[in-house]
């Protein structure tokens, strides 16, 4: 056979393809770096770095940043470090404000060949223009439509000279306002350029008091790169005609041709229930917000809601640097994307759905390792020094994951609070007094004789136990133990979901109405757990630091908990443990 089919092999993607199979593939991500990326900008990599690389062409990083007014530093940064860590390398990486020269001459010309005009009308007007707030209403041109070249020249240098306050005057393109046969309202008459009040650029400082807009810019800065396939997301399906518009005024492209000029083509975008991605939205979880709400007596009242996360890396969201950090691997997250295919339908997934797909992949790459989030010490206590051993246990018993470790067998064990019951019960497997249970790779199952209480606060605190070797009754169950001499004190998170509702883009978002839907348990600390000494070894020249791009951290299967990594935040005096993925979907979580 053909080899592997891959997404780029067949359906849309292919598709997309033979509608331009040229030799020298070029496409672009082009990110505007106004916040993190998020789940669905994965798919976005995938599907450009992805469709280059399958077609042996290149991908450009192109930063599009014409927003002065949104764009940070950080953004930049933490960009190009995912697309490393998702194992993908820009050919070259690109900025639209690099072209801005280039742009503004065009803007020029496009005046020149009577294709834009500066108009002064207000928003209001404007959308007056263009029918009204349903655009079904009759379209009309204002009286700058018709101004001469010469005056729309005069003015828009003008309006780059900085004699225009934000919103006193646009180069508009002209397109079709006025017929009354186009009904796609990218061609009713866009802005190509404004003015924009607080314009100090963190690229071209303060050269540029009149910034390019999307429109204008996007399919420019694509043939500039000579982009074959410039591939976005459906909302800009009815752009389509604008992009090619400009280029073809502007001779680079030639009508109802994909000989020559860059071709966009529109998939579905990613979407997750059930969490919140959007940025502005994700701003408020990570820095909480103050609100204002009428009282009782008719004042307003300040109510400052605290942060809900701990950063734009909190393993709850669904950020990439979230889930980078919760543990999930680079290339588990891309085949992910790949199961869910590439059509121009949206893509609506559930977090479940996720998690499956990240443990499938999991279950056969990580280590197992024994884990106890709350610990009861169990003493065995005819044990013999003989008793007490060193066994080799395999990091995988199904041996898909190679390798070992050794585990010390010792007199003392810590087994999970959970796993004992202070009076038995038929239907109950695990340990009670007088009864049974297999330790998993231990020599003999025990059985417990007795127990104390602390009785201020009712707990367990030690269970006494005697080897169970010479029975003949049957061991139900194994449950995971750690050596008391050996174990390593752990802190451990586990995750829920951060929301209560499974559509938090429903919440009320205004007024603050969303704190009220965060759950208390979407975070479950666990700051006495501990781990068998075995995840030194693991640690042992990993890295802990998620962003090193060879994504080489240390993550493994605590058995019959979860699938865990060790966090960044750990240190040689504790040692920080993320829930990844639980071992099977909870239903109700
Ligand atoms: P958001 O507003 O959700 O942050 P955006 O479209 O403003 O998204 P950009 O930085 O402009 O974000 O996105 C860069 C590229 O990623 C664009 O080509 C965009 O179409 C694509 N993209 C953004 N969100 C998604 C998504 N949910 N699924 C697939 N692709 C996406
Ligand atoms: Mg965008
Ligand atoms: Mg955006």
């Amino acid at each position: 056979s053909a080899g592997p089919v891959s997404i780029f092999s067949e359906g849309w993607l292919k598709r997309v393809y033979d509608e331009k199979p040229v030799k020298e593939v070029r496409t672009r991500f082009p990110p505007e770096p106004n916040g993190y990326l998020h789940i669905g900008h994965a798919k976005a990599i995938a599907v450009n770095f992805g469709f280059a690389k399958h077609h042996k062409g290149v991908c450009f990083l192109r930063y599009d940043d014409t927003n002065p007014e949104k764009e940070e530093e950080k953004y930049f940064t933490s960009i190009l470090d995912i697309i490393k860590w998702l194992g993908f390398e820009p050919y070259q990486i690109t900025y639209s404000s690099d072209s801005f020269d280039r742009l503004y001459d065009l803007a020029e010309e496009l005046i020149r060949r009577d294709g834009a005009y500066v108009c002064h009308c207000s928003r209001e007007e404007v959308n007056r223009q263009r029918g009204g707030p349903d655009n079904r209403g009759a379209r009309y041109a204002c009286e700058h439509r018709t101004r001469s070249i010469e005056s729309s020249l005069e003015e828009f240098r003008a309006m780059r000279d900085g004699k225009y306050k934000a919103g006193e005057a646009y180069l508009r393109m002209k397109q079709s306002l006025t017929d009354p046969n186009e009904g796609n309202p990218q061609m009713w008459d866009l802005p190509a350029y404004r003015v924009v009040a607080q314009n100090h650029h963190h690229r071209t400082g303060d050269r540029w008091k009149i910034y390019p807009t999307y429109d204008f810019t996007h399919c420019l800065c694509d043939a500039f790169e000579n982009i074959s396939h410039s591939m976005c997301t459906t909302e800009f399906q009815q752009s389509r005609v604008s992009y090619d518009w400009l280029l073809e005024k502007l001779d680079f492209k030639v009508p109802k041709s994909e000989e020559k000029g860059p071709m966009q083509r529109e998939y579905g975008r990613l979407n997750v229930g059930g969490t919140i991605l959007s940025k502005r939205r994700i701003l408020m979880l990570v820095e909480g917000t103050t609100v204002e709400k009428k009282n009782a007596d008719g004042a307003t009242e300040k109510t400052v809601i605290p942060p809900a996360v701990r950063g734009w890396d909190d393993p709850r969201l669904y950020t990439l640097v979230a889930l980078r950090r919760r543990g999930i691997p680079a290339q588990a997250l891309l085949r992910f994307v790949e199961e869910l295919g590439v059509t121009d339908a949206l893509t609506e997934i559930q977090p479940f759905r996720l998690d499956s797909s990240i443990r499938k992949y999991l279950e056969r790459t990580v280590p197992r390792q024994m884990l106890i989030l709350d610990p009861i010490k169990v003493i065995i206590e005819d044990m013999t020094a003989e008793d007490e051993q060193e066994v080799t246990v395999p990091y995988d018993p199904k041996g898909t994951v190679p390798g070992q470790r050794t585990v010390k067998v010792g007199r003392e064990v810590y087994i999970d609070r959970s796993d004992f019951r202070e009076e038995d019960d038929p239907d109950y497997r695990r340990l009670a007094p007088n009864k049974l249970v297999g330790l998993y790779n231990f020599p003999f199952p025990i059985r417990a004789t007795s127990f104390s209480k602390d009785e201020s606060t009712g707990k367990v605190t030690e269970i006494r136990a005697v080897k169970a070797t010479w029975t003949t009754e049957k061991t139900k169950t194994h449950i995971q133990w750690v050596d008391v001499a050996t174990g390593i004190p752990v802190k451990a998170r586990q995750y829920n979901s951060l929301f209560k509702s499974e559509s938090p883009n429903t919440l009320d978002w205004k007024t603050g109405g969303w704190a009220d839907d965060l759950r208390d348990d979407s975070e479950i600390v666990y700051p006495n757990a501990v781990i068998e000494r075995g995840l030194k070894e693991l640690i042992k020249e990993r890295s802990l630091n998620p962003s090193d791009s060879s994504d080489n951290m240390v993550r493994f299967q605590a058995l019959r908990v979860a699938y865990f990594c060790v966090d960044v935040e750990s240190t040689e005096d504790e040692i920080v443990l993320n829930q990844i993925v639980s071992l099977r979907e909870d239903k109700g979580k």
